[in-house]
């Protein structure tokens, strides 16, 4: 089979052709149809330091797809030859306590689909069954295929009430914009984004945000205050871009009782105002990966209720034309791209 290997290490992937896996008892075979490029992925392209710690060479990567199962395990059961599926790309240990209490995404011990092994860029994956998503018809296999990076989104999001509140989101990357669109749809006041990259904020404003900030040029205290009229700062806020610029800036206009989740990986370690934190009495939770399985059937609702998460998607290609999809996602004038094993 097609697969795009991190083959050296050293700045790249390449098309290499290797083995099918084959399932173990547990296991599901999927046959991949349309992948999606993640930024951990433009990470292990890149080769930056965290890569280097993490990643074995030589290794397919990829963790966002949509396929078909074409074969499984004997142990298996519940699916069916031909069933459409995504996948959970956190394999979890199963008997650390977190797991055992059915708090999946707390497990300490989580191995990363296309990161500690083998992954989805692929034409065939191997995934324990139970990590597999049956995905109801009436989902697109384009949607499908962004169910990891949703998944960011929905669980950051609907960690904390929104309906009515007024919410700043920081990164209009795709997570960041996906984040926005929930936020809205789910009924909060205002959802306010900010990003550097204009492209990415034209992206929010087709997304639906109330207002779209270039932290750049503009000043997000005046915008909050004059232009929308919420005179004691934001009520819940989700940090979506990696900068600790953002988040200090983001802990300076929270109301006092704000909820704020972090999602975004700072390279390094981060300077906060911790005196800001606590005389406002902010509420901060870390969140990391997808509830399994409740963000899963979240975001199967959301869609079905409406959501449109289709101006995310700026860019198809066929899977031969790998590189252009990298070289998109590398310059930052991109939503997510989707690459087709079919075509
Ligand atoms: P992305 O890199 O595409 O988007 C981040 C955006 O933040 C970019 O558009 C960038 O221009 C913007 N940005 C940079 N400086 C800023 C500033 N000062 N203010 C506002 N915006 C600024 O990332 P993505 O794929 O959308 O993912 C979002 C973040 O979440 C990344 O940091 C990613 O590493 C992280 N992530 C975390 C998890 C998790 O489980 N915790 C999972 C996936 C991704
Ligand atoms: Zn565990």
């Amino acid at each position: 089979m097609r697969a795009l290997s991190k083959l050296r290490a050293q700045e790249g992937i390449w098309m290499v052709e290797t083995e099918v896996p084959t399932p173990g008892p547990n296991d599901l075979l999927i046959r991949v149809r349309k992948s999606s490029i993640c930024g951990t992925d433009v990470h292990i392209y890149r080769w930056d330091e965290w890569a280097q710690r993490t990643i074995p060479v030589p290794m397919v990567v990829g963790h966002e797809y949509v396929g078909v199962v074409a074969g499984m395990g004997s142990e298996v059961r519940g699916f069916s030859v031909g069933d459409r599926v995504s996948g959970e790309g956190h394999v979890t240990c199963g008997h650390c306590r977190n797991c055992r209490a059915g708090r999946r995404h707390l497990c300490r011990n989580t191995q990363g689909v296309g990161v500690n092994r083998p992954g989805s860029f692929a034409e065939y994956l191997v995934l324990p069954a139970f990590n597999a998503f049956k995905l109801p018809d009436d989902i697109p296999d384009d949607i499908a295929a962004i169910f990891d990076p949703f998944g960011n989104a929905v669980h950051t999001a609907l960690s904390f009430d929104l309906v009515g509140e007024d919410v700043l989101i920081t990164g209009a990357g795709p997570i960041g914009v996906m984040a926005a669109a929930v936020a809205k749809h789910v009924g909060a006041r205002n959802v306010v984004i900010t990003d550097v990259n204009d492209y990415r904020l034209e992206l929010a404003r087709r997304m639906g945000v109330t207002r779209a900030v270039n932290v750049a040029r503009e000043d997000l205290w005046e915008v909050a205050t004059r232009e929308l009229g919420m005179h004691e700062g934001f009520d819940v806020g989700m940090e979506m871009s990696g900068s600790g610029a953002a988040f200090a800036q983001m802990v300076s206009v929270m109301n006092n009782g704000g909820k704020v989740a972090l999602l975004g990986i700072p390279s390094g370690r981060v300077d906060i105002d911790w005196n800001a934190v606590i005389f406002k009495m902010l509420t901060i939770k870390g969140i990391y990966g997808r509830e399994m399985f409740e963000t899963w059937y979240k975001m199967a609702a959301l869609i079905q209720s409406g959501l449109d998460l289709s101006p995310v998607i700026t860019h198809h290609y066929g899977i031969q034309d790998f590189q252009q999809g990298f070289d998109d996602m590398l310059g930052g004038q991109s939503g997510k791209v989707i690459l087709d094993w079919e075509s």
